[in-house]
C-alpha cells in the first residue's frame, strides 16, 4: 500500500497540473482532442505503451503497463459539457469565455484515474509481479457514450475487472444501478408553401414532431414507472410562421432499468414517431445516435473499495474551502439538499445498500463485458445540481484536486488488491457471471458509428 499511495503523491502536481489542463480546454463529446493528446503525452511520460484511435474512435486511447494476469482496466472520462463555460472558484455565473465547460467534473475524473494506474504501474514495478494495468481513455460520455462502442467492439473484452470513479457531493463506494438509455434522433420532410396563400400545398414537418410529442406523451402513462422518455426539439424548421416547415427533427432519449426494456419503449415511440407522419402526410426517418447500458453492480470488489476507503487517509477541508462550499450553497435555492450548517460532506458514507439511480453512465457497459465497481468522492457542495455552472465552478479548486488524488489512491490499492488476491478476483468474476446471466449483448447496433455532439447542432 505505501508503494502506491507515495506513488501517486509523488506525481501531485503532474495531476493537478492535468486536471487544470483539462478543465482548461472543455471539449464536448468525440472533440476532445486537445484532452486526449495532454493524456496521451503523460501517459507516455510516465511509461505506459499508449495506443491511439481505439475502436476507430479519435480520441479514444490507452496507456498500458505490465504483462500478463490480471488484466485491470482503468477508465477515465474527459469530455465537457456545451454551456456550462465558467469562472472556477466564485459563486457566481460568469462564463470563463468559452462555451463548453467541465460541469460534470470529468477533468477530475480523467486525471483521478490515471493516478490510479500510476499507482499500480509503481506497484508492479517495485513487486515484478505479473500483471497489467490499462488506463482506458474514453471519450464521449455525455451524449456520446464512448464505452459502449468501445465495448460493442470488444475493447473490454481482455478485462478481469475494471474501476471508475465520479466526482460527487459525497464520499462513497456507489452500489446503485443506472438506466440503460437509446438516443434516436427523428426527422421529418413535408413540403413548404405559403402558410395563408396555399396551406392546402403544404405538409408541415413542425406538426409532425409536436404529434409525436404529444403522443410520446400519452405513451408515458404506459411504461414502467422507473423509465424516462426526455426529448429537445433540435430543427423547428425555421423561423418564419407564414412558411408551412417543410423539415423538422427531435432527439429523444429514452431510458430504461435494462437494455432490454429500453429497447421495448424505443419500438413504441418509432410507432408514434410513423403514426405523426401519417397524421401529417409527411415522412419520417430516424437515426440511431448511441446507447447505453445499465450498470451491473459488483458487491465483491465495491466491499473491497470500501475498505479501501476508510484505510486511506482522506483531505480534509480548511475553513475557508468550507466557507467557498457555503457561498455555492447560497445560490442552490430550491435544491432540497443544500446544506448550510454542513456545506461539505467530505465524511467517508458507510457501504449502502443497491439501489436505483435514474441517470445513464455508459460505465453500464463495461460493467456487462467484466466486474466494474465505483466511487464517489466529494468535490462539490452538498446538493449542488450535476451539470450545472456551480459543478464547473467547483472542478478546479484545492479541495476538488485533493479528492481527485484521494480517489486515485483508492482505486489504485482496489486494482492492486486484486492483482494480489486471486480469491477475490474469482469471487468478483463468479458474482458478475451470474448478475449478466447470458451476457452482454450491446445496445448499439453495428454500422452505427459515434456522432460528435457539435454535429447534432445546426
Ligand atoms: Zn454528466
Ligand atoms: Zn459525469
Amino acid at each position: 500500500m505505501e508503494t502506491i499511495l507515495s506513488a501517486i503523491e509523488e506525481k501531485r502536481a503532474v495531476l493537478n497540473a492535468t486536471a487544470d489542463f483539462l478543465w482548461d480546454h472543455p471539449e464536448t463529446a468525440f472533440t476532445e482532442f486537445e484532452s486526449a493528446k495532454y493524456l496521451c503525452e503523460v501517459l507516455r511520460k510516465e511509461g505506459f505503451t499508449v495506443e491511439e484511435n481505439i475502436a476507430g474512435i479519435q480520441t479514444a486511447f490507452t496507456g498500458t503497463f505490465g504483462s500478463g494476469k490480471p488484466v485491470i482496466g482503468i477508465l477515465g472520462e474527459y469530455d465537457a459539457l456545451s454551456g456550462l463555460s465558467q469562472v472556477e472558484g466564485i459563486a457566481e455565473q460568469k462564463s470563463a469565455g468559452g462555451e463548453a465547460g467541465h460541469g460534470c467534473g470529468h477533468n477530475l475524473l480523467g486525471t483521478g484515474s490515471l493516478g490510479a494506474a500510476i499507482g499500480v504501474k509503481a506497484w508492479l514495478e517495485k513487486t515484478g509481479k505479473p500483471g497489467t494495468v490499462i488506463y482506458f481513455g474514453c471519450p464521449g460520455e455525455e451524449g456520446g457514450s464512448g464505452k459502449a462502442f468501445m465495448a460493442r467492439d470488444g475493447v473490454f473484452d481482455g478485462l478481469d475487472a475494471a474501476f471508475c470513479w465520479h466526482p460527487d457531493e459525497v464520499t462513497k463506494v456507489r452500489t446503485n444501478k443506472s438506466l440503460a438509455n437509446y438516443q434516436i434522433l427523428y426527422k421529418f420532410d413535408g413540403i413548404a408553401s405559403h402558410a395563408g396563400g396555399s396551406p392546402e400545398l403544404g405538409r408541415s414537418a413542425l406538426d409532425a414532431v409536436e404529434l409525436m410529442n404529444v403522443g410520446v406523451q400519452f405513451l408515458r402513462e404506459h411504461i414502467p414507472s422507473s423509465c424516462r422518455i426526455h426529448y429537445a426539439i433540435t430543427d423547428t424548421g425555421g423561423f418564419s410562421p407564414n412558411v408551412v416547415q417543410p423539415h423538422a427533427e427531435v432527439l429523444y432519449l429514452i431510458r430504461g432499468v435494462t437494455n432490454k426494456i429500453a429497447a421495448e419503449i424505443y419500438e413504441r415511440v418509432n410507432d408514434i414517431a410513423q403514426g405523426a407522419a401519417l397524421m401529417t402526410g409527411t415522412r419520417e426517418s430516424h437515426k440511431f445516435i448511441k446507447a447505453c447500458s445499465n450498470i451491473v453492480p459488483n458487491t465483491a470488489i465495491q466491499q473491497m473499495l470500501q475498505e479501501k476507503m476508510e484505510a486511506i487517509p482522506a483531505p480534509q477541508p480548511t475553513e475557508e474551502q468550507i466557507a467557498y462550499a457555503r457561498e455555492i450553497t447560497a445560490t442552490l435555492g430550491i435544491s432540497p439538499k443544500a446544506d448550510m450548517e454542513h456545506p461539505l460532506w467530505w465524511e467517508i458514507g458507510a457501504y449502502s445498500a443497491e439501489g436505483q439511480s435514474f441517470g445513464s453512465t455508459d460505465v453500464g457497459d463495461t460493467s456487462w463485458v467484466c466486474p466494474t465497481a465505483q466511487i464517489y468522492t466529494t468535490c462539490v457542495a452538498r446538493g449542488t445540481p450535476g451539470h450545472s455552472w456551480q459543478w464547473t465552478a467547483q472542478c478546479k479548486t484545492d479541495f476538488a484536486r485533493d479528492m481527485t488524488i484521494y480517489a486515485a489512491k483508492v482505486l489504485a490499492a482496489g486494482a492492486v488488491e486484486l492483482m494480489e488476491n486471486p480469491e477475490l478476483l474469482e469471487k468478483a468474476k463468479a458474482e458478475h457471471k451470474t448478475r449478466v446471466g447470458e451476457g452482454y449483448v450491446p445496445p448499439i447496433p453495428k454500422d452505427v458509428k459515434p456522432t460528435a455532439m457539435d454535429a447534432l447542432r445546426k
